[in-house]
């Protein structure tokens, strides 16, 4: 029995991760929240959510 059991860090505690996908190669790459937003395979730094509820498209009028 461990008395005084506070702040004892959860073993497992789910780490959000945030799957984006490259804006220049498409490549789907997970990021943490603390990490930041490059590509892994390209190294670009714009990428898109991929979990977006709608997906924003420019359609040529
Ligand atoms: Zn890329």
């Amino acid at each position: 029995m461990n008395a005084g059991a506070y702040g004892t860090p959860q073993p497992r505690q789910p780490v959000q991760q945030m799957a984006y996908i490259c804006a220049a190669c498409g490549s789907e790459n997970t990021i943490k929240p603390r990490e930041p937003i490059r590509c892994q395979d390209c190294g670009h730094r714009i990428m898109y959510k991929k979990r977006t509820r709608r997906m924003v498209q420019f359609e040529a009028r």
